[in-house]
């Protein structure tokens, strides 16, 4: 899962950043409006953190930009007070969610998950398929009641997986939103993580679809 954290305050973006890391995500940092509005327009991701009261383009701005361009990524807003019209017209451009500033990290990284979940589908913070379970909350795979072990690039590979269980997802947007901007990404080790993700799963649950991409437990018929 990926994060746009756009955020003038460098401290405190680091802290979101760190905070994201922590849970398991990766996360790029944009430091003003017009950085800011480029990267939602132009990169993928499964979620944004935008404070409104930001240098060059202000987060309104950027929040309407992306919806009139179509990206649909959730999105949480950061206000400085917690001035009511400033959280109706976030909601009214666009917003999913919003934090009143100061907020605690935990929160805002439960809100997060809570918001890609929902867009992916899923209501509850568990997803299961097959004898495979995520608990997005921890942060934990289990197969069948037992932990699965898995490093930190294992984990993003297959939670992404997870959430959009049944699809094939290609290997561009599987690339795309387990690895940031600044990341060395490399396909071939792409291809070695999967290997490695298939041997700690006791059944063939990780699927390769040739010339497509990937698929974690039964294809759905795409509507
Ligand atoms: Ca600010």
């Amino acid at each position: 899962m990926r994060v746009l954290i756009v955020e003038d305050e460098p401290k405190l973006a680091e802290r979101i950043h760190a905070a994201l890391v922590r849970a398991g995500m990766v996360a790029d940092i944009a430091p003003d409006g017009i950085e800011g509005q480029f990267l939602g327009e132009t990169e993928s991701y499964d979620a944004a953190v935008l404070d409104l009261g930001l240098p060059k383009i202000d987060g309104l701005s950027v929040l309407e930009h992306w919806r009139a361009a179509e990206r649909k990524m959730p999105v949480l807003i950061l206000t400085a007070r917690s001035r009511w019209h400033e959280k109706l017209a976030g909601f009214n451009a666009g917003a999913d969610d919003y934090l009143t500033k100061p907020f605690e990290m935990e929160e805002l990284v439960v809100r997060v998950k809570a918001l890609i979940r929902r867009s992916a589908g899923h209501a509850s913070p568990i997803l299961e398929c097959g004898a495979l379970k995520l608990d997005t909350n921890a942060a934990r795979f289990e197969y069948d009641g037992q932990p699965l072990e898995l490093t930190a690039h294992e984990y993003r590979i297959l939670s992404f997986l997870m959430h959009h269980a049944g699809r094939v997802v290609s290997r561009t947007e599987l690339m795309e939103h387990v690895y940031a901007r600044d990341a060395d990404s490399d396909s071939n080790v792409l291809d070695v993580l999967i290997g490695r993700i298939r041997k700690k799963l006791p059944e063939p649950l990780l699927v390769t679809v040739r010339g497509q991409g990937f698929v974690l437990g039964r294809t759905r018929e795409t509507p």
